[in-house]
C-alpha cells in the first residue's frame, strides 16, 4: 500500500478520481461541444451528393482490434467512432427509395436522447420507474390506433418486428399445446400458416420456436398479394384432418415488397368455423403490420372534407384501406414497427395483444401464475418478456413523435407517401415496355418490370399469369428485367437519380413462378414528383 493512501483504497486515489470526473460526471459543455461537432459533420455530409459516403474496411476491422491503453477523455470516444459515424448513411436523402427504411424524425431523436440520458431498464419497474409507465402509455396509444375496438390491450416493446412476430407465434403454441413453455413441444408436430407474401421473419420464428421451418406453411396469394382464402380454408381443413396442431396464422398487413394486405376478417371467419367443425383449440391470429400499421392513421381522415386536397385516386385508396384496417380488430395480436413508417429510431417495435389475458401464457412457468396479479405484470414485464434487460427507446421515441408530429401530421406524411406511389404507378404504366406488378396494392411501394423497348410488358404479364408462356421465355424476360436494373445502377447519377432496389420475388407467384421486380418505397417525406419524373426519364434513357 502506498504512503498516504487510505486503507481499503489501494489504487491511486487521484487516478480513480480522474476517471470518475471524466466518465461518470456530466460535463455539460464538453458533451454539448462534441454533440455539436457531430451535428456539424452530419450537416456537411448532407450537402454531399454521393449516397455511399465511404467504402468499408472489413479486413482491418477483424484483424486489428484496438483498445487504448491509457485512460483518455470524451474526445477519444468521439475519435474512436468518428470514421464510422461519417461512413454511415442517415438515410435522409430524398433519393433513398430502395427499402422499408425511412429517415428518423427529430422529435424521436429528442425522445431517444432523453432515454439514453437516463438509460432506464424496462425489465422491472424498480429499474425504470416512469419509463415503465411510459411504455404502458405508448402501448395503449398504439393499441387504440390499430385495434378499432380495444377490449383489453396489453403489450411490450421488443428489439424488432421479427421478435414481435415471435411473441405472436409463441402465444399460439401455448394456446394449442398448453404448458409447452415448461414441457417443450413433446414430439408434437406444430404448424403455422402465412401467405407467400409474408416476411421471412416468420421462418425465423418457426425455426427458433422449435417447430422447424418445414412446418411453416405458406398459402398462395392473389394478384393483390393477399392470401387466397379458399386455399387457406382447404389447407386448414387438411391439417386438422391429419390431426396437426395449428398454432398460429400470421396475416400480413402491408407486405415488405408490394404492400399486400390479407383479409383479416375473412381469415377470422374461416378459423372460427373450421375450428368449430373439428372441435380443436383456436390458433393465434396474429397480424404482422410491421410495415403497414401507419396506414391506420388515415382511418380518421375525412374523405368528404379532404382537408389535404388529395387526388381522387388516393381518396379511393384511403376508403379501401380503411375497410381493411378496421379488420385488425379481429386479430388476437399485432406487430408494429415504429422504426419503419413511424419514422422513429431503432429499436421501436411493439407487440400488442387485444386481450391482456393472452400475456399470461408467456409467464415462465405455471408455478408463477399465482403471482400474476394485475400489479405484478404491470410492474415487472420481465416476468413474461423474452428479454431480461430491455431498452426504453421505443416508448420514448413513440410518445415524443406522436405528440409533436400529431395525428394530422402523420396523416399528411402517410398520405404524401400514397400520393407519390400512386403517381409513380401512373407514370410507369404509360410506358408500353413497363408493367406495374402491384397495381392492386394500396400502400406506399411500387414494384414493376422494365423490359427492353419494343416489348409489350402488359401482354407478357397477361400471358404469364394465364400460363401461356414457356419457362424458357419468361426466364429470358426476367433476365432482361434484372439486366436493365443493373444497367441503370451503373449509369445513374447519385446527384439526381433515386436509388431503387430489386426483389427476386414480389410476393405474388402466378402458377408458382416468383416474379422479380424493380422496387421503390416512398418512406421519405422529402421525395417529390421531380424525383419520380427523373426515375421515368432514366428508364426511358436505358
Ligand atoms: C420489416 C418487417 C419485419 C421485420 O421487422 P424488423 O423490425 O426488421 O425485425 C417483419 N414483417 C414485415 C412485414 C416487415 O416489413
Amino acid at each position: 500500500m502506498k504512503k498516504g493512501a487510505k486503507e481499503g483504497d489501494a489504487m491511486e486515489e487521484k487516478d480513480l478520481k480522474g476517471l470518475i470526473e471524466t466518465f461518470f460526471t456530466c460535463n455539460k459543455e464538453e458533451v454539448l461541444q462534441i454533440f455539436n461537432e457531430l451535428l456539424n459533420a452530419m450537416e456537411a455530409e448532407e450537402t454531399l451528393a454521393t449516397v455511399d459516403p465511404m467504402s468499408r474496411n472489413y479486413e482491418t476491422a477483424q484483424s486489428n482490434p484496438e483498445i487504448n491503453y491509457i485512460p483518455g477523455n470524451l474526445k477519444d470516444a468521439r475519435d474512436a467512432i468518428f470514421p464510422f459515424f461519417w461512413g454511415t448513411d442517415g438515410w435522409y436523402s430524398k433519393y433513398h427509395l430502395e427499402n422499408v427504411k425511412g429517415p428518423a424524425n427529430y422529435a424521436s431523436l429528442i425522445g431517444s436522447i432523453a432515454c439514453l440520458l437516463k438509460n432506464p431498464n424496462l425489465c422491472v419497474d424498480t429499474y425504470s420507474q416512469r419509463s415503465n409507465e411510459l411504455e404502458l402509455k405508448a402501448i395503449t396509444t398504439l393499441a387504440n390506433l390499430v385495434f378499432y375496438h380495444t377490449r383489453n390491450p396489453w403489450g411490450m416493446f421488443t428489439m424488432g418486428g421479427t421478435i414481435s412476430n415471435l411473441y405472436g407465434g409463441k402465444i399460439g403454441i401455448e394456446k394449442v399445446l398448453p404448458g409447452a413453455m415448461k414441457t417443450g413441444l413433446a414430439g408434437r408436430q406444430i404448424v403455422g400458416i402465412v401467405s407467400h407474401a409474408a416476411h421471412y421473419s416468420n421462418e425465423t420464428l418457426a425455426g427458433w420456436l422449435g417447430m422447424g421451418t418445414d412446418n411453416l406453411i405458406s398459402i398462395p396469394t392473389d394478384d393483390a398479394c393477399s392470401m387466397d382464402l379458399d386455399l387457406f380454408e382447404n389447407e386448414l381443413n387438411r391439417l386438422y384432418k391429419e390431426n396437426k396442431l395449428v398454432a398460429f396464422v400470421i396475416a400480413t398487413f402491408g407486405s415488405t415488397d408490394a404492400f399486400g394486405i390479407d383479409d383479416i376478417a375473412g381469415i377470422r371467419r374461416i378459423i372460427d368455423s373450421v375450428v368449430k367443425k373439428y372441435g380443436v383449440r383456436s390458433p393465434q391470429l396474429h397480424v404482422d403490420a410491421a410495415a403497414g400499421w401507419p396506414l391506420c392513421f388515415l382511418n380518421e381522415y375525412s374523405v368528404a372534407e379532404n382537408a389535404f386536397n388529395l387526388s381522387k385516386e388516393v381518396l379511393a385508396t384511403i376508403t379501401q384501406l380503411r375497410e381493411k384496417a378496421m379488420n385488425i380488430q379481429y386479430a388476437d395480436s399485432v406487430t408494429i414497427d415504429f422504426h419503419k413508417m413511424g419514422w422513429g429510431h431503432y429499436p421501436g417495435s411493439a407487440f400488442i395483444v387485444s386481450n391482456r389475458d393472452d400475456i399470461k401464457l408467456l409467464l415462465r412457468s405455471m408455478e408463477q401464475v399465482p403471482y400474476f396479479s394485475e400489479a405484478d405484470y404491470r410492474h415487472d414485464p420481465a416476468l413474461f418478456t423474452l428479454e431480461c434487460s430491455r431498452p426504453a427507446i421505443g416508448p420514448f421515441s413513440v410518445m415524443a413523435s406522436l405528440n409533436s408530429i400529431g395525428l394530422q401530421g402523420y396523416q399528411m406524411l402517410v398520405a404524401h407517401a400514397l400520393e407519390m406511389a400512386n403517381y409513380t404507378k401512373k407514370q410507369i404504366d404509360k410506358l408500353e415496355y413497363c408493367k406495374v406488378l402491384n397495381a392492386k396494392c394500396l400502400g406506399p411501394s411500387v414494384v414493376w418490370w422494365v423490359l427492353p423497348k419494343g416489348r409489350n410488358a402488359k401482354e407478357i404479364y397477361r400471358d404469364l399469369v394465364s400460363g401461356n408462356i414457356t419457362e424458357k421465355d419468361y426466364k429470358r424476360y426476367f433476365y432482361e428485367v434484372q439486366r436493365l436494373f443493373d444497367k441503370r445502377k451503373n449509369v445513374m447519377d447519385p446527384k439526381k437519380d433515386a436509388r431503387l432496389s430489386f426483389t427476386t420475388c414480389m410476393g405474388y407467384l402466378p402458377g408458382g413462378v416468383a416474379l422479380p421486380a424493380w422496387k421503390a418505397v416512398f418512406f421519405n417525406p422529402k421525395t417529390d414528383s421531380d424525383v419520380i419524373r427523373q426515375i421515368i426519364h432514366s428508364i426511358e434513357e436505358l
